[in-house]
């Protein structure tokens, strides 16, 4: 845990913020064939806490695109590693991402899910970082806004590790990983 900085996000304040958001989805999605596509592996820890708070049948299906490696700079490219299982056309779609940065990953699965005809397409997004924005994109369902600063746990890695922290830090990297 060498690589653990200050924490950002207290896991209270994650699963207060969770309900809420499991409960607003519940009030908007009254009636619809909520589909949820969460994107791996950021997503999944958020996805399963929020499917929790979520009271209506639902679908959950995950999408995997290329994203970081060990490093913290982002590619910028786009590529899909798995592919939806289920069909979409006609249901009522809701993209689970763990974090927006640059916007270039959400941008992508936005246009790609819209090519498959879902009747609607929401986002939900656990954290975003809006100073890093390249490309604009629009997110229906926000838990925290944080600052520039690259953060593990709560299903974030970094080289694949962290995502099991119940809570999100600031990774501290030490002069020689840099
Ligand atoms: P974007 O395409 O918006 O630049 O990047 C989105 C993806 O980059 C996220 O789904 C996530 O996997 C990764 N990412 C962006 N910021 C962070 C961060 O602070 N920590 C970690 N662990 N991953 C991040």
């Amino acid at each position: 845990m060498d690589k653990v900085g200050r924490v950002l996000i207290e896991e209270e304040a994650l699963n207060k913020r969770i309900k809420e958001l499991g409960m607003e989805i519940t009030r908007d999605f009254q009636g619809k064939k909520l589909v949820m596509v969460g994107i791996l592996k950021g997503a999944v820890v958020f996805m399963s806490d929020l499917a929790k708070h979520i009271k209506l049948p639902l679908e959950m299906d995950f999408m995997a695109v290329s994203s970081y490696g060990a490093s913290t700079k982002s590619s910028g490219v786009v590529r899909i590693l798995k592919d939806l299982d289920l069909e979409v056309e006609d249901k009522d779609v809701l993209i689970v991402e763990d974090i927006v940065d640059t916007g270039l990953t959400l941008h992508y699965l936005c246009d790609y899910l819209l090519s498959r005809k879902p009747n609607s397409l929401k986002v939900c997004s656990c954290f975003d970082k809006p100073s890093r924005r390249k490309i604009p994109v629009t997110i229906d369902y926000l838990g925290f806004e944080i600052p520039d600063e690259f953060v593990i746990g709560y299903g974030l890695d970094y080289d694949q590790k962290y995502r099991n922290l119940p809570y999100v830090s600031v990774l501290e990297l030490e002069k020689d990983d840099k």
